[in-house]
């Protein structure tokens, strides 16, 4: 199947594509859902035929056997139904399941910078309760549709061979419902829009609440989490007040419409019985024809009830979709192989906004298999310049080379299979060690597993713990020690091998012993491999070939930990101001 061009301006063209898989069951859904419109149609019209032609007449014989016949009908119509109900609702959820596919990857390939500025919770209602209504919609919306038309031209041209004037009359009326309806739709759009925008901000600030739920507990603060709570929960309150305010007016006038028909076409009937156009079988086959197109108009009316809310959640879904990842492979990237480790920087600016930049015509240089040290003040911009190697933001000018190759022009994927990356905070999903260690490698054999774990220095504590490898360690890691989830995340590195690697070293202070076991298994690690450290401990720098001292206004200097303790300066005195760390480290 062509994948879907999400940036076509058409909003109903792209959910229509999304019935194209499944072009035959719709099929399917449409011609069982006809059949009913016609059995509907039918009916009165027999009911006519008994009325002036059989039962006056008592050939009673073939008015039992017509009735016969209805029953068998409506027995075929609830087989029909079934049909409608279970394959069209079938097509539906295949249709939604579609889209949250289709969803579920595009997140996967949007940069760093898309989940800077969306709050998880939000992604997640859009992920999930924005396409629950879909389903409905794909599967009712065009089935109601075209039932109605059906039964509404059917019943019409039935009307019209009947008596024409008073059908006229009725078809005066028409347009009128329509009107209604269609500006309806409109309001009920917006609020539904309303609703689910509400919905995804409550769903943020629960997620953001449960994920701090620790912190809140520690400062005290249920009482202010609960009252933050209060407010989106009003507001949303609010929202679907507005909705079902629409709703309302929509349902009562399409209600008063409705009974206003039927007065009418009595009224009006009578007077043309009154006046002798008309015969009292016709009057009563003109009733029963309201109540058949009065069911088009209640479709019809569901119709835009569906349309306002699951196309509400189809918008925000396109809104997503529509965002094109500014960091992608170019047409013609080439894969990064036998990488040796050379790292340039040429001339590197980036801003993460136009106002302010982080770094400034930065360059630098580092030789395959050789040690950087980062140091300097917090929020210099050591973090950023380690996250362009791996391009998880694109500097703004300048050129970063690997091996003497752009890193813009080849694909995403070698270029991020090449770099290993060791944060402060590690991140664990929530499963076992094993899965976790493996999250390196997916396809890591079982003693590849264990090696990584014995050189990260972990698979003593692995083993004690209660149900070893197998061990669940809780949402992101929440039942292991900071030390422990370091060495994790360095045997996920040691499985991925990679001859590039990016560490931040922890800035928590660590128990002497784990500290010793995380810096012995950093080197492990870094042997062989172009390391880029941010480093806050003396034991690193004095290990790395170069450091460089980075602070607001760019790389102030540069050498080895000899050189720069000699030339007594910044770094210099940044190490003086640590005492504690040279004792920690002694
Ligand atoms: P360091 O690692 O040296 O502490 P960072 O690279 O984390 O510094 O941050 C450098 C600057 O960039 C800081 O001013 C910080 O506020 C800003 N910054 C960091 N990350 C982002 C981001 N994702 N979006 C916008 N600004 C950011």
């Amino acid at each position: 199947m062509k994948p879907i061009d999400y940036q076509q301006p058409s909003k109903l063209r792209i959910f229509t594509a999304f019935y194209r898989p499944h072009a035959r069951l719709f099929a399917l859904d449409m011609g069982c859902a006809t059949a009913i419109a016609l059995i509907d149609l039918v009916f009165p019209l027999a009911s006519r035929y008994a009325l002036n032609n059989l039962l006056p007449n008592s050939i009673y014989s073939t008015f039992f056997v017509l009735m016969g016949s209805l029953l068998a009908m409506y027995l075929l119509r609830g087989v029909l139904n079934y049909i409608v109900t279970y394959w069209g609702h079938t097509l539906g959820v295949r249709m939604e399941a579609n889209m949250r596919r289709d969803l579920f990857s595009h997140l996967q390939s949007l940069p760093f910078t898309f989940y800077d500025k969306h709050r998880t919770g939000q992604l997640m209602s859009r992920v999930t309760t924005d396409l629950f209504e879909i389903t409905e919609l794909a599967h009712h919306g065009p089935e109601d549709l075209f039932l109605s038309i059906i039964t509404l031209v059917g019943s019409f041209a039935v009307l019209f061979t009947i008596h024409w004037q008073l059908a006229l009359v009725l078809l005066c009326l028409v347009p009128l419902a329509l009107l209604f309806t269609i500006s309806q739709r409109r309001r009920m759009s917006g609020s539904s829009r309303k609703v689910k925008e509400r919905m995804a901000a409550i769903n943020a600030d629960i997620e953001s609440a449960i994920s701090g739920a620790r912190v809140a507990k520690a400062f005290t603060n249920e009482d202010y989490e609960i009252e933050r709570f209060a407010v989106g929960n009003e507001q949303f309150k609010t929202a679907k007040g507005g909705f079902y305010s629409s709703m309302a007016l929509f349902h009562s006038g399409i209600e008063l419409m409705a009974n206003v028909f039927n007065v009418l076409v009595v009224a009006v009937g009578g007077w043309f019985m009154m006046r002798g156009s008309m015969d009292i079988n016709d009057l009563v086959v003109f009733i029963l024809y309201v109540s058949t197109f009065l069911s088009p108009i209640r479709r019809l009316t569901a119709f835009v009830e569906q349309y306002a809310t699951g196309m509400a959640g189809f918008s925000r879904f396109l809104e997503l979709m529509r965002i094109q990842p500014d960091i992608t492979d170019t047409s013609d990237a080439t894969t990064l192989s036998a990488v040796q480790g050379r790292i340039d920087f040429n001339d590197v600016t980036f801003a993460y906004d136009e106002s302010q930049n982080v770094l400034e015509h930065l360059s630098l240089h580092v030789e395959p298999g050789k040690m950087l040290a980062l140091v300097g003040p917090s929020g210099a911009g050591k973090t950023t310049l380690c996250h362009l190697i791996p391009r998880f933001y694109d500097s703004t000018s300048g050129t970063i080379t690997i091996d003497g190759h752009d890193i813009r022009g080849v694909t995403l994927r070698s270029l991020r299979q090449n770099v290993g990356i060791v944060s402060q905070e590690v991140f664990l999903f929530a499963g076992t060690v094993r899965e976790n260690i493996a999250y390196g490698r997916v396809d890591a054999t079982e003693s590849e597993i264990v090696d990584a774990a014995k050189r990260a220095e972990i698979y003593e504590s692995i083993l004690e713990m209660p149900d070893g490898l197998d061990t669940y360690v809780g949402e992101r890691g929440m039942r292991l020690s900071g030390g422990q989830k370091q060495r994790i995340a360095i045997a996920r590195i040691f499985l991925k091998n990679p001859p590039i690697l990016l560490l931040d070293e922890a800035t928590s202070a660590l128990d002497t012993v784990t500290e010793r076991r995380i810096q012995a298994s950093f080197d492990q690690l870094a042997k062989g491999r172009t390391t880029f450290v941010i480093a806050h401990r003396l034991s690193t720098v004095e290990r790395a070939d170069e450091i460089i001292y980075i602070d607001k206004q760019g790389i102030r200097e540069r050498g080895t930990h000899q050189q720069l303790m000699a030339a007594d300066g910044l770094y210099a005195a940044l190490q003086r101001s640590h005492p504690a760390e040279k004792e920690n480290d002694a």
